[in-house]
């Protein structure tokens, strides 16, 4: 018999639909606050824009030309508390923009300020030395990265002989990215329900309708239905917010979701010309585009789309050749063609729906909370809408809407969130000599090498510590397609993560298919240890792999010979 997830739920208070950073990072928040929350999400947790970001955790630069101040200031305030709190998976990122003029801009630049309409002229010397400036004074009570630094075109060309000749200098500051956001996001639905056993979070349920002002959760596993009748609900859909709307009966026109994609790219000779630093470029239709070194591979992005059905994105043929063309615009000396794409993927931004003639880039990014009260909506709960809003500032986004809902509740704020270390990044040692002690603390307990223990310590933080434990519970071996993993560590994400298909192993707990390291061979070692751990059956086992294999070679252009 099918098991019935839907056992404890009963007893909760505000149901949050949406298990992106959004719904994962107001999940703790509540947590945090004692407040009992379920969260569901229709699918694997983090699996819609939340995993599919430019991996920047940042103030964001390009905000300023459109005059939002207070939103640099609130990103770069949490992009300096993710460094501190997940410092397991944030870091500081050294970022070099090419510069081809030095006046050009100014006039488009106060146009864009003043909410004007602007041509796109390139953005030259004077006007990224401004930005800089104000990013640097924003952040003079909290410097916990270097302040910017102009190079010449000699030196700059020097440093990187790949780069566009064009250029008159290169200017470099420093912002943050992330290595695993998904896990991030895991980590904190797990600090959730370690704060608060009174809430519950379940993917693979959704919200399906309402009646008799009762909600109806479906569970996508089983097919199962239930009905619960919450305080408040959170739409945080993401791009599907007016979808689930329409699923509670109301009529929204909330959001003007925009497709970016991004490709991974094995190219030696473009990861040596990236130094190990972003390159954050305007292409020559003036739109700011970025590549940098991760996990293994140069990270290439990303397009910005109009689009109305987010299930269905998928990066084209059109969208690689158009991020490959764009870095040929600023090495143009490099070869890099559509078959070094090892990886693509898509993800809907949700931006606010804007009726005006904005263009994609010039819609504000900022997050807002837009409620249908109980009398508008005609049912007994109000509904808060999360619109919008960052990766890095899911924290403040969540203790803003948090503080709505204990008004709601008839309760105030118990906790600040605000210097919460979040899973792996709880005592994570700070220093080079802090790490090999914590790493020999680990070793004499478990006997594990050294260099093993440094891979998971990055891997998953000090939450190595609870995976080394599991481990050595019972007899381990190396996986043989893939060394840098064993099986008792597959074990532990399928215990204790919410895996429920091979796809949410494959691609969100684990980064191997994003780095390319996923072979034929390994992903039927995957798929065995799979369905040995939940004891499937032949057929459902066949059906995951097919399942898994269809997601791999549509939404990311990898096609296994199994
Ligand atoms: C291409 C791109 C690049 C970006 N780059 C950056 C960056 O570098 N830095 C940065 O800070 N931000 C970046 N962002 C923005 C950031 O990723 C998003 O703003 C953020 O992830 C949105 O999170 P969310 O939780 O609101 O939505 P999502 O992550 O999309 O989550 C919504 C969830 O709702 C679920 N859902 C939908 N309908 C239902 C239903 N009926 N029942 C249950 N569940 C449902 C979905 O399955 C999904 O998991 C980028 C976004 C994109 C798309």
């Amino acid at each position: 018999m099918i098991e019935n997830r839907f056992k404890n739920i009963y007893n909760i208070d505000v149901l949050i639909v949406g298990a992106g950073i959004n719904g994962a990072g107001l999940f703790r928040e509540l947590a945090l606050q004692d407040v009992n929350c379920l969260l569901i999400d229709k699918s694997d947790f983090m699996s819609g824009a939340s995993a599919a970001p430019s991996r920047m955790i940042h103030g964001g630069l390009r905000y300023l030309e459109n005059r939002e101040v207070r939103l640099v200031q609130e990103s770069l305030s949490e992009r300096n508390l993710l460094l501190q709190n997940a410092p397991h998976y944030v870091f500081p990122l050294p970022t070099v923009i090419p510069i081809y003029h030095w006046f050009s801009g100014i006039i488009n630049g106060i146009r864009k300020f003043f909410g004007m309409k602007a041509t796109n002229t390139p953005r030259g010397a004077i006007i990224v030395k401004l930005g800089l400036l104000m990013y640097d004074i924003f952040t003079r009570n909290q410097r916990v990265v270097p302040t910017h630094q102009f190079s010449s075109r000699k030196k700059s060309l020097e440093d990187r002989p790949l780069l566009d000749p064009n250029i008159v200098c290169t200017a470099l500051f420093y912002d943050a990215w992330i290595s695993f956001p998904e896990r991030l996001g895991i980590e904190l639905i797990q600090d959730g329900l370690d704060l608060n056993n009174g809430s519950i979070a379940l993917n693979y349920v959704s919200l399906n309708r309402v009646e008799n002002g009762q909600v109806i959760l479906k569970d996508e596993l089983s097919g199962r239905e239930t009905k619960i009748k919450p305080k408040v609900v959170v739409n945080a859909t993401g791009a599907w917010i007016d979808f689930a709307n329409l699923s509670l009966g109301k009529k929204t026109k909330f959001i003007g979701g925009t497709k970016g994609s991004h490709l991974m790219v094995d190219n030696q000779a473009l990861m040596n010309a990236t130094m190990g630093q972003m390159v954050y470029y305007e292409n020559d239709e003036g739109r700011i585009c970025i590549l940098f070194p991760l996990h293994g591979k140069v990270m290439i992005g990303s397009t910005d789309i109009k689009v109305t059905n987010p299930d269905e994105v998928v990066c084209t043929d059109e969208e690689v050749e158009y991020m490959l063309s764009c870095v040929r615009q600023v090495f143009p000396k490099l070869d890099i063609n559509p078959s070094q794409v090892i990886f693509k993927y898509s993800g809907v931004r949700p931006l606010p729906n804007s009726e005006g003639d904005l263009k994609n880039a010039q819609i504000s990014r900022d997050h807002s909370t837009k409620v249908i009260e109980p009398t508008e909506g005609g049912l007994p709960f109000p509904i808060l809408n999360l619109i919008g809003g960052k990766w890095t500032t899911f924290r403040a986004f969540g203790e803003q809407t948090s503080d709505k809902i204990l008004t709601y509740l008839g309760l105030s704020s118990k906790v600040k969130s605000t210097n919460f270390a979040i899973g792996g990044g709880k005592n994570f040692p700070k220093t080079e000599v802090e790490k090999i002690n914590w790493i020999g603390k680990i070793q004499k307990k478990s006997g594990l090498e050294a260099e093993r223990i440094n891979t998971l310590l990055n891997r998953y933080g000090t939450n190595a510590e609870k995976v080394i434990d599991y481990i050595r519970l019972g007899g381990d071996c190396l996986l043989k397609s893939s060394p840098n993993y064993s099986k008792r560590e597959i074990e532990y994400l399928l215990k204790n993560e919410f895996v429920n298909h091979l796809d949410d192993l494959i691609l969100r707990r684990t980064v191997i298919a994003l780095s390319g390291e996923l072979t034929s061979e390994l992903f039927i070692e995957l798929a065995d240890i799979y369905s040995d751990f939940f004891q499937l059956n032949l057929d459902v086992k066949s059906k995951e792999i097919e399942r898994t294999k269809a997601i791999l070679t549509q939404k990311h252009g990898v096609n296994l010979n199994v």
